[in-house]
């Protein structure tokens, strides 16, 4: 085992600061502090790329900072980071335009009768933006010495074909131009190697699924996603006085799934405070949509146009936009190794969204990112001298721990849903872990010629969008999107569908040039990677771009 102080070689290599890596490094760093840690993010800063609902639960957080920053109650980023407790919990049913009903009242006598979906109280929980807090876990693990790099991309994990360990990942290699040719600036990639390798990129991550197809990892069902659409609205202090600190509404019905006229999808939308004075709406979709024409941005400006949200946000102005997906298959869609079970190999381990622990009883993941961040460091503790066993301790750990538990008790839920559509399929969720596993297809494949009946008259402002995202990559280097074939495009797709892509991409990135379709704008990608899964013909792949490029979110 290395002992060296060479950046290039450390013990443990984690690949993303988002909240399951910093945990990770904190918990590590707090029961052995001389351990070389490095974590490798491809942001500019740190939680740059964090964007979330996002609802916290608290325990897993309280445990990892009690250990290692005592005190930390007290500090003002702890204050200012955790300011929003939950004390007014609106679940709330939309019938059209104008009618709203709190049906929070269901949820509690779920809860009372232990039907699965009781779990989605949020009473008590934080609400807080997701950037703030990696922001601020990632100065935590500095402080006890972790090196964080940002602004560094992976593009590939190595793996010894003799003992199947991972020897260390690749870095992006930065200077090429449009072309792929060098530039006199052109620096390749370093290999950084490690010990172990504790990949937390989040969801979809691009290194995991490298790591999931030449580890032979395996799902027993499909990924599936929903898209996340999310802004962040400087309103009145009236307005903000109006909705409370700590309140936040979560509300399904109208206009992603309305009665017999349809639509059908699967989702909601969500409402909650920010810091003084700003309000975060937003429109989760499941990504299994079928309409041709539908962009989760339509069914956002229909959601801030009814009567209960509008009130609140009338008259205010954006001030943060973005976009990103959650990962929802569940139970099922944990990649693991069909042997053994493990969720990793050897001495590699899958963390928090890049593992799919997302417990969609509680439309909440967070609290088991930072938990599977508190086991990976166990089990790494566990295998100093024995790395190739990481995988297996950490399994382990987490199939026992909370995140095992809420994984097993909801692993049935969206897999209902995805197959009777929500309104057969979320009362039958009901039997919970007692159903059989469907069968269900990629997101992708659920794409038909049918239209969104409730798109709005204008279409939605992309480019303010994506400049409240405050997105950049550096125009020269080469397009991290590609269209595998586009011939599929000319003559399958935009016959058929009429190029979906242009419409669903939430930074208008796809265009239709001379009757091509094109990534024209990839500079303007918000790292969503909803294109990557939502193309009907799965014919585009997202490659990570060179370091730092990317959405700024600074409070989402
Ligand atoms: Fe259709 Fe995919 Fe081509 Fe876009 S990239 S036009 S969604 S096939
Ligand atoms: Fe998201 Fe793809 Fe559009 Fe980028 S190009 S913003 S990954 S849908």
């Amino acid at each position: 085992m290395s002992n060296n102080k060479d950046c290039n070689r450390v013990i443990v290599l984690v690949v993303g600061a988002g909240p399951a890596g910093l945990a990770a490094a904190i918990k590590l760093k707090t029961q052995k502090p001389d351990i070389d840690i490095c974590i490798v993010e491809k942001s500019a800063d740190l939680g740059n790329h964090n964007l979330s609902g996002a609802v916290l639960e608290y325990e897993p957080l309280h445990t990892l900072l009690d250990a290692a920053s005592p005190g930390w109650r007290d500090t003002d980023a702890a204050k200012e980071v955790l300011a929003n407790v939950i004390d007014k919990d609106n679940i709330m049913f939309f019938l059209g335009k104008f009618l709203s009903f709190n049906i929070l009242f269901v949820l509690k006598l779920a809860k009372i009768f232990g039907i699965g979906f009781g779990q989605m109280i949020h009473e008590g929980n934080y609400s807080v933006s997701i950037s703030k807090l990696t922001k601020w876990l990632g100065q935590i693990a500095k402080n006890l010495g972790v090196e964080v790099l940002t602004g560094f991309a992976v593009s590939d994990i190595i793996l010894d074909e003799s003992s199947g360990m991972a020897t260390g990942v690749k870095l992006v290699d930065r200077g090429l131009n449009k072309e792929g040719h060098k530039q006199p600036n052109f620096v390749e990639g370093e290999i950084i190697y490690a010990d172990f390798v504790v990949l937390a990129e989040g969801c979809d991550g691009l290194v995991t699924e490298i790591f999931v197809k030449k580890a032979n990892l395996q799902r027993q069902s499909p990924k599936l996603f929903s898209v996340g659409v999310k802004e962040l609205i400087k309103v009145s202090p009236e307005q903000y006085q109006k909705f409370t600190s700590g309140r936040v509404v979560h509300a399904m019905g109208y206009p992603i799934w309305t009665p017999v006229l349809g639509p059908g999808m699967f989702g909601g939308g969500i409402l909650y405070a920010g810091d003084q004075d700003h309000l975060a709406v937003g429109m989760i979709v499941g990504a299994d949509w079928k309409y041709c024409d539908f962009n989760p941005q339509d069914a956002l400006t229909n959601f801030k146009n009814h009567r209960f949200v509008r009130k609140f946000i009338q008259g205010g102005q954006v001030v943060e936009a973005g976009a990103k997906m959650i990962p929802e298959g569940g139970f099922y869609a944990i990649p693991r190794e069909p042997k053994t079970g493990n969720i990793g190999k050897a001495n590699v381990m899958i963390l928090g969204d890049s593992a799919g622990f997302v417990n969609m009883l509680k439309i909440k993941g967070l609290h088991n990112a930072l938990d599977s961040g508190i086991q990976a460091a166990n089990a790494i503790m566990q295998s100093l001298d024995n790395p190739e066993t990481a995988a297996s301790v950490y399994t382990r750990l987490v199939d026992k721990s909370n995140i095992g538990r809420e994984m097993r008790a909801a692993k049935n839920f969206r897999q209902t849903v995805a197959k009777f559509g929500p309104l057969q399929g979320m009362p039958l969720s009901i039997l919970g872990r007692f159903l059989p596993k469907y069968k269900v297809e990629n997101d992708y494949e659920a794409m038909t010629i049918a239209k969104y009946r409730l798109k709005p008259n204008q279409n939605f402002d992309k480019d303010t969008f994506t400049a409240m995202a405050a997105t950049a990559h550096r125009e020269e280097e080469p397009s991290h999107l590609t269209i595998l074939d586009p011939q599929v495009c000319k003559t399958k797709c935009t016959p058929l569908y009429n190029s979906p892509c242009i419409t669903f991409c939430p930074a208008g990135v796809y265009e239709m040039i001379h009757n091509d379709v094109k990534p024209a704008n990839s500079s303007n990608c918000l790292h969503c990677k909803t294109c990557q899964r939502k193309c009907p013909f799965d014919n585009i792949r997202w490659t990570v771009p060179e370091g730092s490029g990317g959405p700024r979110y600074k409070r989402m």
